[in-house]
C-alpha cells in the first residue's frame, strides 16, 4: 500500500502512523510486521517503510530506504466549474489520475452553488495519488471567476476547451494540430448548466485555445473530465 503522510522523510525515522491509517494497514489490508509500505509526503519522493505494530490498533512506520526520487509535478492545469459534491469528489480525483498538476475551481454564470471545500478537493487529490502512485501532490488554486482564470492563463499555454457547441471533428487531430510546439496545456469543463455565451465569447478571444468536441451527445461535466482528460493524456501523453 501507498500512504500519504504529512512528515519529513528520512532513513531510520520512526513515525507514529495515525490511527485511522494504522487501523487501515492493521485491520483492512490486514498487514503484519516487517511488512514493506510505500510512503510519500508530496515533496521528497517515495520511501519504504517497515510496519512495526505497538498494540492492536496502533503501529509505527520505521522508514527504510527511498524507492523513487520526487519527479517534476506535472504541468497540466485543469479548470472546472464546480459541481454537486458527489460529483465533484469523482472529478476531481480522474482529474489527478490522468496527470492535472493544477485543480482550478473556476466560478461561472451557472456553477451550481457559490463555495467549494478547498481541504476536501485537496484530500481526494492526495486519494488519487495514493492510489495511483502519484508522487507530486496537485496544487489546489483558489477559486476565481472565469475572466480571472482565462486572463491567468500564460499566453502560450494552450488551452482545450471542452464544448459540447464545436464541430464533431476528429479530437485527436483537433489536439495534435493545436499542440504541435508542445506548449504547456490548460483543460477547462463547464458547469451542469453549461456556458453563458458571453462566456463563451471570452474564451473564443482568447488566442491560444481548441475547442473540442467529445462527440455527438451531451455528457455531464464530470464524464466529460475523463473523456477529455483520457484523450490529453493519450494524444499529448505527460
Ligand atoms: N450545454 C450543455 C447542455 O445543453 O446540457 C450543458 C453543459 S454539459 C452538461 C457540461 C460540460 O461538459 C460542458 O460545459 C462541456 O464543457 C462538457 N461537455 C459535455 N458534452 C460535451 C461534448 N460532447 N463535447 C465537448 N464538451 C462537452
Amino acid at each position: 500500500p501507498r500512504l500519504f503522510i504529512e512528515a519529513d522523510l528520512a532513513e531510520g525515522r520512526v513515525l507514529p502512523l495515525e490511527r485511522a491509517q494504522a487501523n487501515y494497514l492493521l485491520t483492512v489490508l490486514r498487514k503484519s510486521e516487517g511488512e514493506p509500505v510505500l510512503l510519500f509526503n508530496g515533496r521528497d519522493g517515495e520511501w519504504r517503510a517497515d510496519l512495526v505494530p505497538n498494540g492492536r490498533k496502533s503501529a509505527d512506520l520505521r522508514i527504510v530506504a527511498r524507492t523513487r526520487p520526487q519527479p517534476a509535478p506535472p504541468d497540466l492545469h485543469y479548470l472546472f466549474a464546480p459541481l454537486k459534491t458527489g460529483r465533484l469528489d469523482y472529478m476531481a480525483q480522474k482529474a489527478v489520475e490522468m496527470g492535472a498538476g493544477t485543480l482550478r475551481p473556476v466560478f461561472t454564470r451557472f456553477t451550481q452553488g457559490e463555495r467549494i471545500k478547498l481541504d476536501r478537493l485537496r484530500a481526494n487529490a492526495i486519494e488519487a495519488a495514493e492510489q495511483c502512485g502519484i508522487l507530486a501532490i496537485p496544487d489546489i488554486a483558489e477559486p476565481v471567476r472565469l475572466p480571472t482564470a482565462l486572463d491567468a492563463l500564460e499566453p502560450e499555454r494552450l488551452l482545450v476547451f471542452c464544448d459540447e457547441d464545436a464541430p464533431v471533428a476528429d479530437p485527436v487531430a483537433a489536439l495534435r494540430g493545436a499542440a504541435g510546439g508542445a506548449p504547456p496545456l490548460a483543460v477547462l469543463v463547464g458547469p451542469e448548466g453549461g456556458f453563458h455565451e458571453e462566456e463563451r465569447a471570452l474564451i473564443a478571444a482568447r488566442p491560444n485555445t481548441v475547442a473540442l468536441s467529445l462527440g455527438p451527445r451531451i455528457l455531464r461535466a464530470d464524464t466529460a473530465a475523463v473523456a477529455v482528460m483520457a484523450l490529453v493524456q493519450a494524444v499529448l501523453g505527460d
